[in-house]
């Protein structure tokens, strides 16, 4: 049976605005060592503004934008949302997208049918994406990427026909109070660690922002969840806490698994806790509790 203690523990957690899945994830929280957290959506506010469009190959800069919007309307990514934003603010119409594919962590891809025009095949996404499909970035388009990331902006290529035609920088600033929930969870003693399928660069801008301890960029879902796998494999016990598909597998994976509830239906399902309130002050509520209540338990 479960002990009194646990659900207890169980409503209070309802009552911090926490739906936890079962008692023993409340009661696997005490004991965890390191906490892993997805950058876009989790530690930024995934609200992200699309800032600047660099054209390339001399293609004009509201064709790119029109284009990538139109392959951009199916995806649930929250770059997605920015590319949108900035289309519907310039009134653009969308045109008709055939073989929408996303690659998860990576982009997205499709076939663009223009009106009496061949149709032209579409790749956004990561510069992983593009080299997957042999598609070349020159070198000052490269450096100006980095530049971007830098700034802590995500650097995201367009490519019509294998051919580049567009750098998107769009920036997702850290939510308010994940500097603050950051340093509740050090005070926990734990080991923050950031996982995320960005840029190195941006990544980096972001994890010093906000004061995590340890970065990890580039990560496709699988790599998220052998980070956490290879921390098990020491003797840690590892929290993950996402929004996206793309922390599905990672969430799975960890010991204890949190869920951002504005974040996606399957990072919800495949969760443990999901956190109603849209902060990761409810992450270190959660942990604060389960230490709590095992206390109570012992
Ligand atoms: P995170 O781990 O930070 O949530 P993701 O794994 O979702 O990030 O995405 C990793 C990278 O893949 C993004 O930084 C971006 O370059 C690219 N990407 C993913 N989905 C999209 C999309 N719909 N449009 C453009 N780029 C995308
Ligand atoms: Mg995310």
């Amino acid at each position: 049976a479960t002990p009194m203690s646990i659900i207890v523990g169980v409503g209070k957690a309802a009552e911090l605005g926490m739906l936890v899945r079962n008692g023993e994830a409340l009661q696997g929280a005490s004991k965890i060592s390191h906490v892993l957290l997805d950058k876009t959506g989790t530690i930024t506010l995934g609200k992200p503004s699309l800032n600047q469009i660099i054209s390339c190959n001399s293609f004009e800069q509201s064709d790119i934008l029109q284009m990538a919007a139109s392959l951009e309307k199916d995806s649930e990514h929250p770059l997605a949302q920015a590319i949108l934003n900035k289309a519907k603010a310039q009134q653009l119409t969308l045109q008709k997208i055939e073989q929408f594919h996303a690659h998860s962590g990576l982009g997205v891809s499709g076939i663009l049918l223009a009106d009496n025009n061949p149709s032209l095949s579409l790749f956004m996404g990561s510069e992983k994406l593009l080299a997957q499909h042999d598609i070349e970035i020159p070198l000052a388009i490269i450096e100006k990427a980095n530049q971007l990331a830098q700034a802590g902006e995500t650097p995201v290529y367009f490519a019509i026909n294998n051919q580049l035609a567009g750098l998107f920088g769009i920036s997702d600033p850290v939510r308010d109070d994940s500097i603050e929930a950051i340093r509740r969870l050090h005070n926990a003693g734990l080991k923050v660690v950031m996982v995320t399928g960005d840029a190195k660069e941006t990544a980096n801008a972001v994890a010093k922002l906000a004061g995590v301890d340890q970065v990890y960029a580039r990560q496709l879902p699988q790599d998220k969840a052998d980070v956490i796998k290879s921390l098990q494999k020491k003797g840690h016990k590892v929290a993950m806490c996402g929004d996206g598909i793309n922390d599905a597998p990672a969430l799975a994976q960890a010991d204890v698994s949190f869920a951002i509830g504005t974040g996606t239906d399957v990072a919800m399902e495949a969760a443990d806790i999901t956190l109603m309130r849209d902060s990761l002050h409810s992450l270190a509520d959660a942990i604060e509790l389960s230490k709590a209540t095992i206390n109570n338990i012992k």
